[in-house]
């Protein structure tokens, strides 16, 4: 037997270990496991090249929790190390490797990071107070047994072991029983080793035998009975060593893909709209699946969310930096070996490697929707409304995606006509072209609320767009801004007339004396610090009130609820205008009418209908103005 001391300069490694990554002491499993996938891995790849002369069949993993010696087993049957290895790997690299690490980390805040980096095999030491180690390599030399109880001492003496592979065994501390506890060791294989790529056992299960086929008899009464199925005891196989992603898209079918999702988010049960199958080995290594999920409208709580792996082993689901914002939205798995994590979130994102990556799948996400787009239009315009938010959002924040989505993105009309802006603007040109040659898109967010000012603008002829989405205003404004002579006007902006200005001037059947006197009496009984009263000469049929919110002020309010926006309008009171048709009949007899009562009654029920139609009568002056309108009919 050897005893020896780990040549210890970081003062003692063992209770920083202890203390240290304190929430994250579960990742020692992880670490673990990955060592044993390696080790199966090379052995794997000796054999196929012949240098290691082994007979490889179904190699795996097992874990098996010893709860009342409180022990852990981590056992592989991969390459295994020999004495020399052993002191060399565990006694000075790995060891030295845990040294630095501790070294660098050991003041860092940011320990949600630490957690994606590996600690390695000394990971073992934050929750057993002693570990061994026994081992057997593949070549054809004695198998050793190493031992450490927390002090930088071990020892190391020959094993019996017969069989190539690793065994870990982790006397877990007092501190840490949970560790011993099935679903715990359960939950933790689930999270870090689902689709791990060696197959990893936990204890075995009863499955009914695929070799046989229960008999059914019918007893003299005709009555059918059929044996029992026969249980046999099988392993129990936590992972799946080979998940959709590391397939090639053209072994998939949809139900694959569908099945995945399914194997991913075990609680999700609406089917995805669509996946993207991410592939690229040049400049980086990355390979995933993206799904756009059916996006509900509390898409910010939602927990299932795209899973960062590296080379099979989870870790993350915190794939900002990574992922462009607005997929993050989306659900599915990146694997990517390239991706740095045992740096600072702020650094990921300067990195340049990451950046191309993230450029990446912003383009392979442009390019799915293209083809979505052009393939299939009929069923693009039916999952609209579920993707419109990811791709709105996109359109805003990336550049890039931006000038892509012009292909596809849709603007649907009140109607239920989906167009591209080429083909809006293709449509509207004559006839929403004002004097001054500027193009004016007329939208409405909510079909009936802005009902009677959709129907006077499609009186006129006008395409009047259902643009309703929390970010839109934001968009507009993006589109403005991008395009030249273009302006969008939610239709309740101001009377249509003036929303889209033609040289057509309608001629004013009141004098400029009459005006003057319907402004006062008008302003006589209507709140200043709520209407500006706008007198316009429009169309006799035109309703004779009406109210509108000026697009610029209620955009960059809405710009502002939903984030930025520049301004600061949050504070204004809400400011509406009334616009009065001076040539309405109404507006002419609320002139002439002799008696101030009745002239008062007809501007404050005038007033009300147009609150109404603009969905502003509520509480008090409802009531009083359905009390006015009974008194009036009787
Ligand atoms: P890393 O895996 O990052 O190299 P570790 O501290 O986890 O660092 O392990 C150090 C070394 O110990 C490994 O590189 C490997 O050579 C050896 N080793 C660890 N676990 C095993 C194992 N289960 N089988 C064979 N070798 C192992």
């Amino acid at each position: 037997m050897t005893k020896g001391t780990i040549n210890v300069s970081v003062e003692n490694i063992f209770p920083l270990i202890k203390k240290f990554l304190y929430s994250d002491h579960e990742i020692f499993l992880r670490e673990l496991i990955s060592n044993a996938t390696d080790a199966t891995s090379k052995l794997k790849y000796l054999s196929n090249t012949g240098e290691a002369k082994i007979k490889l069949d179904n190699l795996q993993i097992e874990v098996k929790i010893d709860k009342d010696g409180k022990k852990l087993h981590i056992i592989d049957q991969g390459i295994g190390m020999t004495k020399d290895e052993v002191e060399k790997y565990i006694n000075e690299v790995a060891f030295s490797g845990a040294e630095e690490f501790l070294d660098k980390y050991k003041d860092a805040e940011d320990s949600g990071i630490i957690g994606h980096f590996g600690l390695g095999f000394y990971s073992a030491f934050m929750v057993a107070d002693t570990v061994e180690i026994i081992t057997k390599s593949y070549k054809d030399e004695d198998a050793v047994h190493w031992s450490c109880d927390g002090s930088p001492n071990y020892t190391l003496k020959k094993a019996k072991k017969k069989e190539h592979g690793t065994e870990i065994i982790l006397h877990i501390a007092d501190d840490s029983t949970e560790f011993l506890e099935e679903a715990k060791i359960r939950e933790l294989l689930l999270k870090y080793n689902k689709f791990m790529p060696v197959p990893i056992k936990f204890g075995t299960k009863e499955i009914n035998d695929p070799n046989f086929t229960p008999k059914t008899t019918k007893d003299k009464d005709g009555k059918e009975t059929t044996e029992p199925h026969k249980q046999i005891t099988v392993d129990n196989i936590i992972n799946n060593p080979t998940p959709a992603w590391t397939k090639k898209p053209t072994e998939l079918k949809d139900e694959d893909y569908n099945a995945f999702y399914r194997e991913l988010y075990p609680m999700q049960f609406e089917e995805p709209l669509f996946n993207i199958h991410l592939n690229v080995d040049y400049p980086f290594n990355l390979t995933g699946i993206l799904y756009f999920p059916k996006l509900t409208k509390d898409f910010n709580i939602q927990k299932d969310k795209i899973q960062l792996y590296q080379n099979q082993v989870f870790v993350t689901d915190n794939v900002e930096g990574i992922v462009p914002e607005f997929l993050q939205m989306l659900r599915g798995v990146i694997d990517s070996p390239d991706i740095p994590l045992n740096v600072s979130r702020s650094y990921l994102q300067a990195d340049g490697a990451v950046k191309k990556i993230a450029s990446y799948i912003t383009r392979k996400v442009a390019d799915k929707l293209n083809s979505l787009f052009k393939n299939n239009r009929k069923d693009f315009e039916a999952k609209w409304d579920d993707i419109k938010m990811v791709i709105e959002y996109g359109m805003l924040s990336e550049e890039k995606f931006f000038e892509k989505a012009e292909k596809f993105a849709l603007y649907p009309t009140v109607d239920g006509e989906y167009f591209t802006f080429e083909e809006l603007t293709e449509k509207i040109k004559a006839s929403q072209t004002d004097k001054d040659d500027k193009m004016v898109v007329l939208y409405a967010s909510n079909k009936d609320e802005q009902h009677s000012y959709i129907e006077a603008a499609k009186a006129k002829g006008y395409e009047v767009l259902l643009l309703d989405s929390p970010i839109v205003s934001h968009l507009i404004q993006k589109l403005e801004g991008s395009k030249e002579k273009i302006s969008f006007a939610r239709v309740d902006a101001d009377h249509i007339d003036n929303l889209i200005k033609k040289d057509d001037t309608v001629i004013s059947k009141l004098s400029d004396e009459e005006k003057t006197t319907l402004d006062s009496l008008l302003k006589a009984v209507i709140p200043s610090e709520k209407f500006t009263v706008q007198l316009e000469a429009m169309d006799s049929n035109a309703a004779p009130f009406m109210i509108t919110q000026p697009e610029f002020m209620r955009r960059m309010k809405e710009m502002q609820a939903t984030g930025g926006g520049g301004m600061f309008m949050g504070n204004m009171p809400e400011m509406y205008n009334l616009v009065v048709n001076t040539n309405n009949d109404l507006v002419n007899e609320i002139l002439h009418t002799k008696t101030k009562k009745k002239q008062e009654r007809l501007i404050n029920q005038g007033l009300d209908l147009a609150k109404l139609s603009q969905g502003l009568l509520k509480g008090e002056a409802l009531t009083s103005f359905i009390k006015r309108s009974y008194e009036m009919i009787k």
